[in-house]
């Protein structure tokens, strides 16, 4: 049975991100759309899975602004909504953001910004708090998946009584830490509903805005004081002059810390739900009772900074602690919060947290790769020969996010700025008119369809010479396979429209359009070459689809179909040891020998015959004829 449909009364062990997702359900959830992203993911992938059972609309929107807007929308018409997205994603939805705080929304409204301290899969750590800063938008904090999914329930509560929408963060340690979690009952669910006409609210013209502007602020005072009931506060009074203050992750962390240097009773701690806002007269009267203070979070010292301008204000003094004490980079854990804590309170740190385990041998490096038989791989060494054969020498890369971002290192070397999703074709648009180098732009298709449109229009539109390199293994890959709008199939699997990257290319006015298969060679290169040769004479974009599913996922799915997967195999005695299938290609199955011959592991090859292909010696073999089974699950399209 999966974990989200056990009845009341339960006691399931969740990933936080599924506790997330049970606390929308028992809140009432009747609409959820998000964008995948680590470590957001699971929060909708747990939905979809449940959707009919419960009877709530769940989907995979286009980017995190679809996303953003449709839940919202849904609220608007009396429906409790979700939109989920990881930290970085609320960036291409803050435009939606701020305005949503000015219009309100009328059912509960929860925003999920999962947030990746320490960029394990991301491009930064920001601190998303500064968006509920920057909005007038409440920022409610758990601690671990019981209290995720207590306090999801809570904020929807919260959003509704306020007609405001609510920012739920996550942190990775709570998003994939697993806990028990006791179910409650699941209400009705209202999945539909209707939208009450209102344009002097929602319709944001700027003599209505001006009037919600005002409206607003009185509302973020009454929300200001409403935060000091909430009860995922926690004050725990143990008559010290010592005080420290704390939200998140670094609560638990906290009760560990002062359990190993023995201060448990020592300090009093207050532990509270929202650092935005912060509950000001639940602080103030903490504050006033000790002399000194510490201020726990994770990343940016939001609440440090908003506490001392209260004492400042108030007239208290105390001594404030915070970021002194506390790193500001990275994740907190119980070894970095140890030092700070153990400062604080004037204690030794325990001898084992000074001396981290030292290992007496060397690890190798095992940077990231792409898998084998994945078709990037491909696309990427027919980009490099089709450009060597034509003559370019002078290639700048503008690269994006996606698994196709490994391509930044050897022996690929084809991302030379990455900047955000859908950044690849913007800066291509600059540097193809302010440089004199050959430039290529490379994204995935769901990075396509995700934010790329726009400045494909604009590429044609001020003709900036490019070619466009779209890597479509028709599927969002990196985040664990979720359908997009090309894929064929909505969240809960049923059939849809595929809307085409080539159709959009040519509806947008790009003139040379063609599409690829990577794993032949052959024809891949010479039609690059031609691709290229349009580029130069036309001075113009080009855009090529190198289309081949994911080896991940047909793998997966000739498993379940009982299809044999073809290995291919070296004969050592053709292999001249020329190195082009390992150093050029670098199939991770592939390895040179002593002698500088190649050898292929056969349990970690995936039959995707590229190697074969580009041996000048025939030297590569298949064990067995790839059946014609074999041929249609690699065919997902
Ligand atoms: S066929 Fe060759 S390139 Fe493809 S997965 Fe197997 S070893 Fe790697
Ligand atoms: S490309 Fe062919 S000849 Fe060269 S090392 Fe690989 S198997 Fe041997």
């Amino acid at each position: 049975m999966h974990p989200l449909l056990y009845p009341p009364g339960s006691v399931v062990l969740l990933l936080g991100n599924e506790a997330i997702a049970r606390g929308a359900i028992e809140a009432g959830l009747g609409f959820a759309a998000a964008y995948p992203g680590t470590p957001s993911t699971e929060i909708l992938e747990s939905l979809t899975d449940v959707a009919e059972h419960y009877g709530f609309h769940v989907e995979w929107s286009a980017n995190e602004k679809v996303a953003f807007e449709s839940a919202y929308a849904a609220s608007l018409c009396g429906v409790r909504s979700l939109t989920a997205m990881k930290h970085v994603g609320l960036n291409v939805a803050a435009d939606a953001l701020m305005s949503s705080a000015y219009t309100g929304v009328e059912a509960g409204f929860l925003i999920v910004s999962a947030e990746d301290p320490d960029m394990w899969s991301s491009q930064n750590e920001q601190d998303n708090r500064y968006y509920g800063l920057h909005a007038y938008i409440p920022v409610f904090e758990a601690y671990s998946p019981w209290e995720a999914k207590e306090l999801v329930k809570y904020a929807f509560n919260f959003s509704e009584k306020f007609k405001h929408p609510v920012i739920f963060r996550s942190t990775t340690r709570v998003s994939h830490s697993s806990g028990p979690v006791k179910f409650d009952a699941v209400p009705s669910v209202k999945s539909s509903g209707r939208f009450v006409k209102d344009p002097d609210r929602f319709a944001l013209m700027p003599a209505h805005a001006r009037k919600l502007r005002v409206k607003l602020i009185e509302k973020w005072r009454s929300i200001c004081e409403e935060v000091n009931y909430s009860p995922f506060n926690k004050y725990i009074d143990n008559g010290s002059r010592k005080l420290i203050i704390c939200c998140g992750t670094g609560y638990g962390y906290l009760m560990d810390c002062l359990k190993i240097l023995g201060v448990e009773g020592k300090v009093n701690v207050l532990k509270i739900s929202t650092s935005v806002p912060a509950p000001r007269r639940l602080i103030m009267d903490a504050l006033g009772r000790c002399d000194e203070a510490l201020v726990v979070e994770e990343l940016e010292p939001i609440l440090e900074r908003d506490v001392k301008a209260m004492a400042f204000e108030e007239g208290v003094k105390c001594r404030i602690h915070g970021k002194d004490f506390i790193p500001l980079i990275g994740e907190l854990n119980i070894d970095k919060l140890i030092h700070g804590v153990a400062k604080f309170m004037d204690v030794p740190v325990p001898s084992n947290f000074l001396n981290p385990l030292k290992l007496s041998i060397e690890i190798p490096a095992r940077p990231p790769t792409l898998c084998a038989g994945c078709p990037h791989r491909a696309s990427f060494l027919e980009l490099k020969w089709a450009l060597a054969k034509s003559g370019v020498r002078d290639v700048v890369y503008a690269g994006d996010i996606g698994c196709y971002s490994l391509g930044v290192d050897e022996p690929f070397r084809v991302q030379d700025i990455i900047l955000e999703m859908g950044g690849g074709i913007g800066s291509a648009n600059g540097l193809a008119h302010v440089s004199n180098q050959f430039v290529v732009a490379i994204m995935g298709d769901s990075t396509f369809y995700h934010a790329c449109i726009p400045a494909l229009i604009n590429s044609v539109y001020n003709k900036s010479p490019m070619l466009i390199m779209v890597l479509d293994n028709r599927i969002t890959a990196m985040t664990g396979h979720q359908p997009h709008p090309g894929s064929g199939f909505t969240a809960t699997g049923a059939k849809t429209e595929e809307v085409k990257i080539e159709d959009i290319a040519r509806g947008v006015g790009v003139r040379y359009v063609d599409t690829i298969d990577p794993f032949n060679v052959k024809d891949s290169i010479e039609r690059l070459m031609k691709a290229i040769k349009f580029v130069l004479e036309n001075r113009a974009v080009a855009l090529v689809n190198s289309r081949r599913a994911c080896t991940l996922m047909v793998v997966s799915n000739a498993r379940r179909k009982g299809v044999s997967v073809p290995r291919y195999a070296v004969d050592a005695d053709l292999c001249r040891a020329c190195g082009i299938c390992y150093n050029q290609l670098s199939c991770p199955a592939i390895t040179p020998m002593p002698d500088k011959k190649a050898n292929i592991d056969p349990l970690l090859c995936f039959g995707c015959s590229v190697c074969m292909q580009i041996c000048p010696f025939n030297a590569i073999k298949p064990l067995e004829t790839p059946s014609k089974d074999w041929e249609e699950v690699w065919r997902v399209d």
